[in-house]
């Protein structure tokens, strides 16, 4: 891997093969560079697809995706609990563009049935909810695209192809924020997009071409080298995720922890399904005592950094009412179940009494309260 982003060719011969692509190589970064191509190589491997793209993140990942598949007059049907930013470029960009969009419940394929329009194009999904964990009916969709002819989009952020490859369960375009569990460190923002179909991925490249959604060769590497250690980090992070459930699922002053490994989770038999067995590295729970709570928690539990990311090898809290849902009114977050006492931890791989020492300190600040 190397860092250049121009390339020497041979002769004016030469470069007009590249053009053409008679030749492989590469000749200016932004149209494509070897540790993109790389990357790009190796996530479509895990997914189980012949392509991938590489971009500058998870959202330009989205974008190329959507640029892709849609066209003014089109209509985008989305699952409702997608991620913040994607609710926003469904909601104000994609209406500038022509095509128009709405959500349901992907938790219920009839749901999802009911919203398409003569004009559906497509469907946009994520698998795994944040943060409440809640599982889309991906086999129900999936039926659903197919006996229309619509193209299935989903974005396997959370899940990760360790759990999940949605191409064996009938996407068509498979997107990540590899920035999150693949990178791992937090050090990289890239995001990827994969197809089976070559038309699709020639469209997707060409997307994310003209656009400017190019990764940088850097980032790329250290992507490269984090997912490496992918399997382990996940595996890991996996284990200590469900010893954490366990532990807050008794203790005092947890009002509800939401894990799909539960049996109380709604939708624990379909993860069972779709996950083969494994629940990942989130967990999300409720503390008694609302705002109060969650700053006592996230203050004494300092090991934890409280950071706005997740898929760190390093574990991370967020609370969704200050950050990836504040933009909802308070009637609304409690209504979706995101009260000021929610917060949601992503694992990393510290040592497993570490991380549960950690847990207790907080929920001991919060019964000091
Ligand atoms: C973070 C995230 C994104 C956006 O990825 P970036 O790399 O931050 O642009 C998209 N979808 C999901 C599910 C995410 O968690």
């Amino acid at each position: 891997m190397a860092l250049s982003v121009a390339y020497v060719a041979e002769s004016p011969d030469a470069l007009d093969a590249l053009y053409e692509g008679h030749d492989q190589g590469f000749s200016y970064a932004r149209e494509g560079h070897p540790n993109a191509a790389a990357l790009g190589a190796d996530i479509a491997a895990r997914e189980g697809l012949a392509h991938g793209v590489v971009t500058g993140s998870g959202m330009a990942a989205i974008g190329a995706a959507l640029l892709a598949t849609l066209r003014a007059g089109d209509h985008l049907l989305a699952g409702a609990a997608l991620y913040g930013r994607s609710l926003r470029l469904l909601r104000e960009d994609l209406p500038r563009l022509g095509i128009a969009t709405s959500l349901a419940d992907a938790t219920d394929a009839r749901a999802m049935e009911a919203a398409l329009r003569p004009e559906t194009r497509a469907i946009l999904i994520e698998p795994v909810s944040n943060p409440l964990l809640r599982v889309a009916d991906l086999e129900g969709i999936a039926a659903l695209a197919r006996a229309r002819g619509l193209t299935l989009i989903v974005d396997n952020t959370f899940p990760t192809p360790a759990m999940l490859r949605p191409a064996a369960h009938g996407a068509d375009i498979v997107v990540h924020s590899v920035t999150k569990l693949l990178a791992g460190h937090s050090d990289a923002t890239l995001g990827w997009v994969g197809t089976n179909a070559p038309d699709r991925h020639a469209a997707i490249e060409a997307a994310a071409t003209t656009w400017g959604m190019t990764a940088s060769p850097f980032d790329c590497w250290l992507a490269a080298r984090g997912l490496l250690s992918f399997e382990l980090r996940q595996a890991r992070a996996a284990q200590s995720a469900a010893a954490i459930a366990a532990h807050l699922g008794g203790a005092p002053g947890v009002v509800r922890v939401i894990y799909p490994g539960r049996p109380d989770h709604p939708d624990h038999a379909r993860a069972r399904a779709l996950f083969g067995g494994q629940w990942g590295n989130m967990v999300s729970f409720e503390l008694r005592g609302g705002r109060a709570a969650a700053n006592a928690f996230v203050r004494a539990a300092r090991g934890l950094a409280f950071a706005p990311t997740l898929g760190d090898i390093s574990s991370t809290l967020s609370h969704p009412a200050s950050s990836s849902h504040r933009g909802l009114s308070a009637e609304a977050r409690a209504q979706a179940g995101l009260g000021e006492g929610v917060l949601r931890l992503s694992v990393g791989v510290e040592p497993e009494a570490t991380l549960l020492a950690e847990i207790t300190a907080g929920l001991a600040a919060v019964a000091a309260l």
